[in-house]
């Protein structure tokens, strides 16, 4: 069956992502989450057709947005992911299978940007690229005036 955040109950990335109401972690005044989503769906502006990569049926099952308390998106490049987390749950990502499923990606080449808020962590297997202060072997959220913005 196809993937649809409508009969997924989602509306996720009304929370997690910025958009021109609302900053990361905190829900869209516009969403009524589980009641139907956007209440301004004809006329919401940029956030239109955004698809995280769960609905673009790129996952598992069990990365549905609303269950797993995360949203992936795609990076600059095809290998690079960014994981947008909901404060309410904001170890989601440090769980299983979750975690060695992002570990695996970065073992593959790629990088994954973990973001909680206005908070984020890099995962990578090296150094290059990363920004200045990441530790690959820390694991933590830092604030990103420690790491630079991305
Ligand atoms: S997080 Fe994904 S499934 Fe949920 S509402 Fe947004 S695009 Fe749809
Ligand atoms: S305007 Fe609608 S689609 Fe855009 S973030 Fe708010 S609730 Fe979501």
């Amino acid at each position: 069956m196809s993937r649809s955040c409508l009969t997924a109950g989602c509306s996720l990335c009304c929370k997690v992502l910025t958009s021109e109401f609302n900053n990361a972690g905190t829900w869209c005044p516009n969403c009524r989450p589980g009641k139907g989503g956007c209440m301004i769906f004809a006329t919401r502006p940029k956030c239109t057709g955004f698809e995280c990569g769960w609905l673009q049926g790129e996952l598992g099952d069990h990365w549905q947005p609303n269950k797993c308390h995360m949203v992936v998106r795609a990076g600059d490049s095809s290998e690079d992911l960014h994981v947008n987390v909901d404060p309410a749950y904001p170890d989601a990502w440090l769980k299983e299978p979750y975690h060695s499923e992002l570990r695996a990606q970065v073992k593959l080449g790629g990088k994954v940007t973990v973001h909680v808020g206005n908070k984020y962590v890099v995962i990578a297997d090296s150094f290059d690229g990363l920004p200045k202060g990441a530790d690959k072997n820390k694991l933590k959220i830092v604030l990103p005036e420690a790491l630079g913005k991305d």
